[in-house]
């Protein structure tokens, strides 16, 4: 039975000195990635690394991600892929929840995971330039998975509460892959880049699973830099990119001579994770002779659901007609379906949903109810099927293409000795998309140093889910059952800092 255990380039037949990667200066072929897999492969078993593991890799976006990744793939192993500024406790809760038994962290951010490895006394490996160049006994056979084994395991909130493990299986990821391969109608003469997070369902499911499917080249870039985003289109002669809004939006507004000369070869641009303003899409286009198609998904889907496939007319605004397989459906609060032009919570159904929450029967009860993935967020779609998504009815808010999820940064500042209570919002920013703002009242009615806070948020929370503005108030608005209700806060305070 064919699965990812199979390393996904033998669908394709790939060419052995065909590129599959190119990072930097760096060039992987098919057959140095294929080796060096299987070299750090069979570093991991001789780690006690055993089918059904969880393994949890902590890895920016470069070859060596790859290496680590498709090695765990070939030993069976349940992958589990973290944010390379995951803080200790953040990485301690993964570890704890799934029961992962081998910490691989990249040399650069590293020191968190090695500290987890070492308080739980687990097993664990630096990833570093050049994994997969040692001697030993490589894997020779990938261990054979059934289609709804857990090839993988990524951390969410999903609609509600702490993050949850999304058990994505090997026939999730095939299908998805088999979807984007067809839907972007690539093939091993393609050239693809990005500079997505590998550890998130986008940069994972979406692009490099499908991209090794086919046997094309995939450019890797990281840390993004929208300057280095356009070298790279031009470097390579990319045909295909992907990323998120803030991407499309910071390479629009880069200064340099780029244009679409260095897009020639460039047939096609996708964009998903967070709404695409209409007008960086129209702009983008003037600057640079190209299209960006958008589409929507959720690390619950696999990172599918819908898309603005080429060969349709594109319409601005939507993220597109479900992805074959999949069914849309919206329905009120009662959980009837609406009519076409309504709106309401968006549900979805398909190959590409996953098997269900890690160990969480409950939450996946509730949010897939009758094979039904409750999405969270709110839309609606038009007489011919286009879907268009309106609000999230969650809170979360993606800042510069990261999740922050309110609840837990507020947890955070709720530990906090002077604070009494709190809401974190996403605002709008100009850079970032959304940026994090915290709305505080404190014990003594009098404020709190905004630096204190940040640090106090900064010692326990990745970077990017550290609010940026607050504001102080001797209460916050509260619904008849006495929760705090966001909506009645007034944002524009906090969007206009000054006044
Ligand atoms: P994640 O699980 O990190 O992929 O986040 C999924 C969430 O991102 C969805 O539930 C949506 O709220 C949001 N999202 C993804 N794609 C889009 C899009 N094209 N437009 C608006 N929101 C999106």
């Amino acid at each position: 039975m064919p699965n990812v255990a199979r390393p996904p380039w033998e669908h394709a037949g790939s060419a052995p000195n065909a590129v599959a990667l190119r990072a930097g200066d760096e060039v992987w072929t098919y057959a140095q990635l294929r080796d060096a897999s299987a070299a750090f492969g069979g570093e991991l078993r001789a780690l006690g690394a055993r089918p059904g593991d969880r393994v949890l890799l902590v890895a920016p976006t470069v070859a060596e991600f790859v290496v680590a990744y498709l090695a765990g793939q070939l030993l069976g192993t349940v992958v589990i892929t973290m944010n390379t500024m995951a803080t200790e406790p953040e990485i301690d809760y993964v570890v704890e929840d799934s029961g992962a038994s081998l910490l691989i962290a990249w040399h650069e951010a590293s020191l968190a995971a090695s500290r987890v490895a070492e308080e739980r006394d687990l097993s664990f490996r630096v990833l570093a330039p050049g994994a997969g160049a040692r001697s030993g006994t490589p894997v020779d056979e990938p261990v054979e998975r059934n289609l709804d084994d857990t090839a993988v395991l990524l951390y969410t909130s999903g609609t509600t509460g702490r993050p949850k493990g999304v058990e994505l299986t090997v026939g999730n990821l095939l299908d998805t892959a088999r979807t984007f391969v067809e839907q972007l109608d690539l093939t091993s003469q393609d050239r693809f880049g990005t500079a997505l997070p590998l550890f998130h369902v986008f940069g994972q499911a979406v692009c490099l699973n499908t991209v090794l499917t086919t046997g094309a080249s995939m450019s890797l870039l990281s840390p993004f830099e929208p300057v280095a985003m356009l070298e790279m289109i031009r470097r390579d002669r990319l045909t295909t990119v992907a990323g998120v809004p803030t991407m499309w939006n910071a390479m629009l507004h880069a200064s340099g001579d780029f244009g679409p000369a260095d897009f020639a070869d460039l047939r096609l641009a996708s964009s998903g994770g967070a709404s695409l303003p209409g007008e960086v899409i129209t702009a983008f286009s003037d600057r640079f002779g190209c299209t960006i198609l958008e589409g929507y998904g959720l690390t619950e889907s696999s990172g599918a659901a819908t898309y603005n496939a080429p060969d349709r007319q594109q319409r601005i605004g939507s993220v597109g007609i479900p992805l074959p397989g999949t069914d849309v459906e919206i329905r009120n609060l009662d959980g009837e379906p609406v009519p076409a032009g309504d709106v309401g919570e968006v549900f979805l159904r398909g190959p590409s949903v996953m098997k269900g929450y890690w160990n969480r029967p409950d939450a996946t009860a509730a949010d897939l109810a009758g094979g039904w993935l409750r999405t969270g967020d709110l839309g609606r779609v038009d007489e011919d099927g286009y879907l268009y998504i309106v609000d999230r009815a969650k809170d979360l808010i993606i800042r510069g293409g990261y999740n922050v999820y309110p609840r837990e940064v507020e947890e955070v500042l709720y530990e906090h000795p002077d604070i009494v209570e709190v809401a974190v919002l996403g605002v709008a920013d100009d850079a970032y998309g959304e940026e994090v703002a915290a709305v505080v009242a404190t014990r003594s009615g009098a404020p709190i140093d905004e630096d204190e806070l940040r640090t106090w948020a900064k010692e326990r929370l990745s970077p990017y889910k550290v609010p940026h503005r607050f504001r102080f108030v001797d209460t916050l608005p509260k619904g008849p059952s006495g929760k705090i209700l966001k909506r009645a806060i007034d944002r524009d305070a906090l969007e206009n800092p000054a006044s």
